[in-house]
């Protein structure tokens, strides 16, 4: 215990001790008279660079060397805190021109950084500031966006606009009413853009970014976890509005945080709820969290008035891979011939990745190119990153083959079309046949939002749309190749005919009568209630089948629509059905 206290202010103090050290030594080097200009042009000269118009142009037209502790380049492209070495890439290259040099036409254009790693650290190491971005300075100039750096999963980005608004003017949006949440979750599996999301609404709304990892406050002494959360708090409270972010939610949150091993930690999951309990919600200070396994988190920080509101960060869909892909082949040089086409077709073999795996593919892509001297990246390239992808160590359970994903798209197209013809079925919101979660695809109705009561044509429609998945591998694959899939369909299908013939009296034979507790019935009244129930079941898969056997064409074409697009929605299952052709997206 007091090793970590006497250590932690130990190095406080010589990091103090520092930083009255370096201000001791411009007055005494006389560089505190210095304008800034002079300054700017001292440390042009004295740090390395390309050359003289390259290095001080590339913040749009601003020096490299302003007051913001990092620059875009640094925090997208240099997240791990590496010396950045396209520096020396780059001078290198003036000497001897390298393959991954030309490939990579970035790292032409990128300045010599002095902040190299993406924060600044403050006292402890768990209080972090993270400046607000510099303004980017990409090709298309000047963009006040960085937002835009996070593509693909455009739901979660829209749902955290309102928490930038908010940020940027906290009590003018308060004044009018707004009423925010004090924490936003972030859910969703690893690499998907929840870290990258959290920085670019600090960025966007041009605030300072407070970073901390769950497993750092994860600690075995007393107190330790509590008072960096307490210290953590003060800090931003401080520099209010800001975001203050705590990665691996669950490790701090978690539920399992009662076990021995971890004897201490409720006190930091108490004292983060008290810090969250403490400040009203127009001081403008936004807690996000992050973490893979919501269901892990201790149900006290789900409450309202802490991480109350929940935005899902998915991984990508087959649109937002091609974005990404986009986004991260622009940043090399590629076959100009292919340059279209390579996006979407990569993007069409790579269900289950995420924006990281992605990012990490065309990384690859761009070394084998590289190692190969080649001076343009691919489709070869491309091809084989992904594969050395997909079979690498952490091969994807996820990943879907061919196979299952063409049973996949029919079962979800037969869902689709049976609710789409039949009268009184709820409309369809969206059909996926992603692997998001534990099946593999899913679609979705829209349950009109005041019905109070349903009448028996519109249970029988739910029961016929809960048989067309089942029904359509029946028919497109045989009876042979029929799944395992359907077992939640019928699940429901089945509730639905026990509730018709038990509570609701919707089944002549039985009539008016309703019967809560059936083992109380006679043997002969249970085996009839068991007996309509087989009947309507039975009746409704035979009305999905002959449905779906007079729309065979419909059928085809929305598969075939699943398996190209992955999603769809509403509209667009319409067009579909229509005859019409969809726009390329
Ligand atoms: P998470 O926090 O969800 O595990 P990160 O935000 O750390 O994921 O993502 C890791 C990296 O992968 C990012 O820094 C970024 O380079 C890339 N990446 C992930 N998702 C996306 C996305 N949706 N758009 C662009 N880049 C992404
Ligand atoms: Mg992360
Ligand atoms: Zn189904």
């Amino acid at each position: 215990k007091s090793s970590v206290g006497s250590s932690s202010s130990a190095s406080c103090k010589s990091r103090k001790h520092k930083e009255r050290a370096s201000v001791w030594n411009l007055r005494e080097l006389g560089l505190s008279d210095l304008g800034t200009q002079q300054l700017d042009e001292l440390v042009n000269r004295v740090l390395p660079h390309l050359s003289p118009q390259e290095a001080p142009l590339a913040f749009g037209g601003q020096t490299a060397w302003r007051t913001s502790h990092l620059s875009t380049h640094s925090f997208f492209h240099n997240k791990h805190g590496e010396e950045d070495i396209s520096q020396y890439i780059s001078i290198s290259h003036q000497l001897h021109p390298s393959p991954l040099q030309s490939v990579c036409t970035d790292l032409q254009y990128w300045p010599a950084l002095v902040q190299t790693r993406g924060f600044k650290t403050l006292r402890s190491k768990t209080r972090r500031l993270q400046s607000a971005f510099e303004r980017p300075a990409d090709s298309e100039g000047f963009t006040p966006s960085f937002m835009k750096h996070v593509k693909g999963v455009e739901e979660a980005k829209n749902e955290l606009q309102e928490v930038v608004e908010f940020l940027k003017n906290p009590q003018k949006f308060t004044a009018l009413g707004g009423k925010l949440p004090k924490g936003v979750l972030l859910v969703g599996p690893p690499g998907t853009g929840k870290t990258l999301l959290a920085r670019a609404v600090a960025g966007e709304a041009e605030v300072p970014f407070y970073y901390a990892s769950g497993s750092e406050f994860d600690e075995m002494f007393v107190g330790v976890g509590a008072s960096r959360i307490r210290n953590l708090f003060r800090e931003a409270k401080a520099n209010a509005p800001c975001v203050i972010f705590i990665d691996e939610l669950d490790s701090v949150g978690g539920k399992r945080i009662e076990s021995p091993m971890h004897p201490y930690s409720r006190q930091t999951i108490n004292q983060l709820l008290a810090e969250m309990d403490g400040f009203k919600p127009n001081e403008g200070v936004i807690i996000i969290g992050a973490t893979n396994f919501p269901e892990a988190l201790d149900n006290a920080l789900i409450r309202p008035g802490r991480f109350d509101m929940q935005v899902t960060v998915p991984k990508p869909d087959v649109k937002g891979r091609t974005e990404i892909l986009n986004w991260y082949l622009k940043k090399i040089k590629v076959d100009p011939s292919e340059k279209l086409e390579s996006a979407n077709i990569i993007a069409r073999g790579t269900v289950g990745f995420s924006g990281a795996d992605l990012e990490n593919l065309v990384n690859q892509a761009a070394l084998k190119a590289a190692v190969d001297g080649k001076d343009m990246v691919t489709m070869k390239e491309l091809e084989f990153a992904k594969d050395k992808i997909l079979m690498g160590p952490e091969r994807r359970s996820a990943e879907i083959d061919d196979k299952n994903k063409r049973i996949t798209a029919y079962h979800e197209s037969g869902h689709a079309i049976v609710a789409f013809y039949t009268k009184d079925a709820m409309p369809i919101n969206k059909a996926t046949i992603m692997p998001r979660g534990p099946s593999l695809g899913h679609v979705s109705m829209l349950p009109e939002n005041d019905r109070w009561s349903e009448t028996r044509s519109q249970l029988l429609a739910q029961m016929d749309v809960s048989m067309g998945g089942r029904v359509a591998e029946e028919i497109i694959f045989g009876h042979d190749y029929i799944t395992t899939g359907a077992s939640s369909d019928f699940d429901s299908a089945t509730r639905i005919a026990k509730m018709m013939v038990t509570r609701y009296g919707m089944c002549e034979k039985l009539g008016i009568m309703t019967y809560t507790d059936l083992s109380a019935q006679s043997p002969e009244t249970q085996a009839a209630v068991e007996q309509e129930i087989r009947v309507l079941l039975k009746e409704s898969y035979e009305r999905a089948k002959a449905l779906l056997k007079s729309h065979a064409k419909e059928h085809k074409n929305l598969a075939d629509a699943l398996l190209m697009y992955e999603t769809l929605d509403a509209k667009e299952i319409q067009l579909v059905l229509e005859g019409k052709t969809l726009e390329t997206r």
